[in-house]
């Protein structure tokens, strides 16, 4: 099936996009219900799509996977939100789960030395171990500086002491990239990154948080922990630059991630109207639900074209794209809540009822606007370049 997108993908990515439509049409979406509402990790599918080659796509070919950049320092952006996009319209457990196994090693692939990488990534691509991505406090969420975890040098190694939250895959995670400070008094510039086993003395999770659609995540304590400087990654400092790096790929993905569910509410919205009769006729003949069913379709396709303009500029070698990802993320997330908003309606009480697909994608739709960086951040960064752009070319 072709889309508004092909012109800007190659032969390959073209045909990686159909083959995991496929994959989801046979072995997720018939298991959907199950997948979404479940609290334990569907290992199966991760090793299935490990075995398709789809979780290779977030780890480089030198370590398991199949990314070819920058000799395993660097991903493609497309090809993870090709991944995002199907997976998140088959289910958003699933999508999750590729999307940590990504995010939790981002940092390690651009900053991570040769031994660490070989021994952290390849089980990550084989889908045997989880990673996480531990950067969020309880006083330190939107404004990462105001985190409070600490990592002080001590011989040969550092120590972590401090509190992260809402840490998809805690508990549960062999690896976290933990941001912590090195050096309070410098700001950003005083962040470092760590790899912290799951295992390490001191690491401990609390039980899954109970979300508005289930999700495993929780908050982590790091009591003690003592990591050896080889997890450290980049250079003492270096944490908020690798943090930033990696949500300059996975936040175009979240965008990517909403127009899969974006495309999933607009599906059943289009069988629902062509299924239900009222008044002696399918309501798909009504122009009220025509319309509604039009604004979908020209939402999501405009969010498709954004999220792969973005991850195109990025492959393209135009880094950071920062503005061009803030756009995507903050628009097709916004198109994904209208449209399964729309997609209730139009399932009219069913819509409401537990059980029913819609209902699940209205409450899956909401975090999109919050994780990688809210709706309002995505603002302030678009807003910060506009107007940078404007006073360079008013040469002040
Ligand atoms: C499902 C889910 C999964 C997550 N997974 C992870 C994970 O794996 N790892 C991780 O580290 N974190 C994760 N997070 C945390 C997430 O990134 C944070 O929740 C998010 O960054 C917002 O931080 P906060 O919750 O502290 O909100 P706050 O920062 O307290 O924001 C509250 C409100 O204030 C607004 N606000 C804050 N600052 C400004 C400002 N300067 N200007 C205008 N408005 C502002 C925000 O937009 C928001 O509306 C996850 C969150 C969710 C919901």
């Amino acid at each position: 099936m072709s889309s508004s997108i092909d012109a800007i993908l190659s032969p390959e990515q073209v045909a990686y996009r159909d083959r995991l439509r496929g994959l989801v049409d046979k072995h997720i979406l018939p298991r959907c219900a199950e997948l979404d509402e479940s609290m334990t990790v569907p290992w199966d599918i991760l090793q299935m799509l490990s075995r398709e080659s789809v979780l290779g796509v977030v780890i480089p070919q030198k370590y398991g996977g199949l990314g070819k950049r920058n000799d395993g320092r660097d991903l493609d952006a497309i090809p993870v939100c090709l991944s995002r996009e199907q997976l998140m319209r088959g289910s958003c457990n699933v999508d999750t789960l590729f999307a940590m196994q990504g995010l939790g090693t981002y940092a390690i692939i651009a900053g991570g030395s040769e031994e660490l990488k070989q021994t952290v990534l390849p089980p990550v691509a084989a889908g045997t171990k989880l990673a996480a991505y531990a950067l969020t406090e309880p006083e330190g969420g939107s404004d990462v500086v105001g985190m409070e975890t600490t990592a002080v040098k001590s011989g040969d190694g550092f120590v972590i002491n401090g509190r992260k939250t809402f840490i998809s895959n805690a508990g549960i995670a062999a690896t976290y990239v933990v941001v912590a400070k090195t050096d309070p008094s410098k700001g950003a510039k005083g962040l470092s990154a760590f790899v912290v086993d799951g295992d390490t003395p001191g690491l401990s999770a609390t039980e899954p948080f109970d979300m508005l659609a289930p999700h495993i995540i929780g908050a982590v304590t790091f009591k003690d922990c003592y990591v050896p400087v080889s997890r450290l990654l980049g250079t003492v400092g270096e944490g908020f630059r690798l943090a930033m790096a990696s949500l300059d790929i996975y936040r175009a993905s979240v965008g990517a991630a909403a127009v899969g569910l974006g495309q999933a509410a607009l599906e059943e919205s289009v069988s629902r109207a062509l299924a239900r009769k009222q008044f002696g006729q399918a309501i798909g003949e009504f122009q009220a639900i025509q319309f509604k069913i039009a604004d979908m379709a020209t939402q999501v396709e405009a969010a498709r074209m954004m999220v792969y303009r973005a991850a195109k500029l990025r492959d393209m070698g135009m880094t950071p794209i920062a503005r061009e990802a803030s756009m995507a993320k903050l628009f097709a997330t916004e198109v994904a809540a209208r449209c399964v908003d729309e997609a209730v309606q139009i399932w009219g009480g069913l819509g409401v009822c537990k059980g029913v697909r819609v209902e699940r994608l209205f409450r899956q739709a909401r975090a999109l606007r919050i994780y990688e960086g809210t709706s309002e951040i995505q603002r302030l960064i678009i807003g910060r370049a506009v107007l940078r752009e404007a006073r360079k070319a008013a040469g002040q």
